[in-house]
């Protein structure tokens, strides 16, 4: 069986960035998951000392705070800044860039509308920079029955697939005056995904590793699976089953934007050990 690695994958230069930024940052702590890759955390807890935080009172006992790659929510940072602790921010800044666009729109009188998830922590965070009441879809259908205004932009979660951007954008321009249009999708997300689609086209097995919560890994999955029915997201070797790849000629490999090199390679090296 060949093993055909997808011509994209894997780290993102955010996610790259985050992990640099965190290696050189020793004892801090991080509010929220630095990337959503459960293994890198417990790396860098277990080598560099970078503890994960889930609330702002536990960040009490540390100096230094790192800033995870999703960003967090003004209010959060604004209190953080305030109580005194060295700051490190690792928000990607292809996150900073939507926060600073609906900060700015919203000033400027728009209706500002993300596309995405609302409870993903990247969508919370840039919603908090609107300063009027902002609308957060994740399809049309969110849209059709509600009253928009005359002027409104639009941005997009980083991970969301174009495609379903495109359908918001044309719903807004057929039905409001003025729609201003920022195209927030992250161009790693969006290569990592054409890749993942030309290789499942080819492929009989394909495999998916990522966190199971991160969200461009699931995109990801979701679009192996349009064209190879026998995709499986994974996170580590160990979720691995050698009947997945009986009688398979092509097993086509991608990884999600916050998945490190040295999972990807284990996970290889275990396929290869399987006698198929
Ligand atoms: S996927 Fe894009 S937006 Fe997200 S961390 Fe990576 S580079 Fe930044």
């Amino acid at each position: 069986m060949e093993i055909r690695l997808a011509e994209n994958y894997g780290f993102c230069f955010g996610v790259k960035r985050a992990i640099d930024i965190a290696e050189k940052s020793k004892n801090a702590s991080t509010y929220g998951p630095l990337i959503h890759n459960k293994e890198e955390i417990n790396r860098l807890e277990s080598k560099f000392n970078v503890k994960t935080t889930h609330d702002i009172k536990e960040l009490e006992d540390s100096d230094k705070v790192i800033i995870r790659t999703h960003g967090i929510v003004k209010d959060e940072l604004q209190k953080l800044k305030e109580s005194g602790k060295q700051i490190i921010d690792a928000t990607c800044p292809f996150v900073t860039k939507p926060q600073q666009i609906v900060q700015q729109m919203s000033q400027e009188g728009y209706r500002v509308i993300i596309f995405g998830d609302e409870n993903h922590p990247e969508v919370k965070g840039v919603k908090s920079y609107v300063i009027n009441k902002p609308i957060v879809v994740i399809s049309v259908d969110d849209l059709t029955d509600l009253y928009l205004g005359s002027k409104v932009a639009v941005v997009s979660q980083t991970t969301r697939k174009i495609s379903e951007f495109m359908k918001i954008v044309n719903y807004l321009i057929e039905n409001v005056k003025e729609v201003r249009v920022f195209n927030t999708i992250c161009n790693a997300t969006f290569e990592n995904q054409e890749a993942a689609f030309k290789l499942s086209k080819d492929a009989d097995v394909m495999i998916v590793i990522g966190g199971k919560n991160s969200s461009n890994t699931k995109q990801l999955f979701t679009i192996a699976s349009s064209n190879c029915k026998d995709s499986y997201l994974i996170e580590t070797e160990k979720e691995l089953d050698e009947k997945w790849f009986k009688e398979k000629s092509v097993c086509g490999i991608t990884a999600g934007a916050s998945t490190p090199d040295w999972i990807i390679e284990k996970i290889i090296e275990k396929i290869r050990s399987f006698s198929v």
